[in-house]
């Protein structure tokens, strides 16, 4: 017989440790794989709550959605095994119902959820009442009022404890994240509410494990309370979000590789000054890189014509035109001439290369 923990789980002494670490697999597939990760989680002896997707909103309908209250019991034995609390995803008033009455101890509002009003306005009006700590993921686009907006709903509903789960958002084109972590936002979040509890969620941000660590050490060096990380006995056969989960195991080594930093509010402030000035140059080199593609598509289309028309790719004097006038403008916004000539040398060979196979093109 396998030594069950019968002492009531002190949910609120769990959310006041730093940092909290929050972990389990993304979705709930089995008991065994359920039981199996809790207690490997808590033999790492650095987990404090357990989480797993019961009722899994997915973006494309045909992936796994979730096996349901069913999976339900299992968290609650998951618990007694491991006298970990456990947390769950919940996106309707019927889910908040089946949760508690599955004992589980703390709740969270997913990004999908947080977009929408209606959905959060049940979520609130099923909490009602019910002494359950929640936290507030952050919506799928970088919008702070419905954040915001998601949080008073939930006050409002008379909900005593309420943190935040930062998790990135989604934005145009391939970037290195599943969900860009824009900091600034979380940073500016936090500055709204100095009270609340802030934990970063580097698996959905990160979305692959070559970068978690990484992503999870920014929070850290950002001052977030702690990190809610998805962990699977089998990363790779996990029937949700496979190629972001961690063993338990790996878990535990990210976590004793991270540097845990004694924040002085002096280093914070200058961290979160820092991670807004590189965001930003993020934002503007995003959009360097997408006007830079505009460019070469237009290039291309005059490839076009100059193919229609029997004309060559390279002509001197226009090209020494766009230089000259480059040099001109850019020398006046204190751009070095050898910087303007070096880069539009880059833009022009590329462009020829666009052009090129435009020409060679049947
Ligand atoms: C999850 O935590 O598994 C999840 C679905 O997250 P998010 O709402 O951040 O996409
Ligand atoms: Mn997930």
């Amino acid at each position: 017989m396998e030594a069950t923990v019968t002492t009531p789980v002190d949910v609120m002494a769990v959310l006041n440790k730093r940092p909290l670490i929050i972990s389990g697999p993304c979705s709930a597939e089995t008991e065994e794989q359920v039981l199996a990760t809790a207690q490997r989680l808590a033999a790492t002896g650095k987990v404090d709550a357990l989480r797993a997707g019961i009722w899994k909103p997915r973006t494309r309908p045909g992936s796994f959605e979730g096996i349901g209250t069913k999976g339900l019991p299992w968290l609650q034995q998951a618990k007694k095994l491991t006298g970990l609390p456990t947390a769950v995803e919940v996106a309707t008033g019927k889910q908040v119902e089946d949760a508690l009455h599955f004992e589980v101890d703390i709740l969270w509002i997913g990004a999908r959820t947080t977009v929408n009003p209606f959905s959060v306005q049940e979520v609130a009006d099923a909490l009602r009442g019910a002494n359950v700590p929640v936290l507030i993921k952050n919506p799928i686009n970088p919008d702070l009022e419905l954040w915001t907006g998601a949080v008073e709903r939930v006050a409002k509903a008379g909900v005593k404890y309420i943190g935040l789960i930062h998790r990135g958002f989604s934005s145009y084109g391939n970037t290195e994240y599943r969900n860009a972590p824009m900091w600034h936002l979380g940073i500016e979040m936090r500055r709204r509410n100095p009270d609340l509890l802030m934990v970063c969620d580097p698996s959905h941000m990160a979305g692959r494990r070559d970068i978690l660590q990484d992503t999870a050490q920014r929070a850290v060096d950002l001052g977030y309370d702690g990190l809610m990380i998805e962990s699977h006995i089998d990363p790779d056969k996990a029937w949700s979000d496979a190629k972001q989960q961690v063993t338990p195991e790996k878990l535990a080594e990210m976590l004793d590789a991270i540097k845990w930093r004694h924040e002085s509010t002096q280093e914070a402030e200058f961290l979160s000054a820092l991670a807004k000035l590189r965001e930003q140059i993020n934002h503007i080199d995003d959009e360097l890189l997408s006007l830079m593609a505009q460019r070469m598509k237009i290039s291309e289309k005059i490839g076009q014509y100059k193919k229609e028309n029997n004309i060559t790719i390279l002509q001197t004097s226009r090209w020494n035109e766009i230089l000259e006038r480059a040099i001109r403008k850019g020398e006046k916004q204190g751009l070095g001439k050898e910087f303007i000539t070096k880069y539009f040398d880059a833009v022009h060979l590329e462009s020829i290369r666009h052009q090129n196979k435009v020409m060679n093109e049947d």
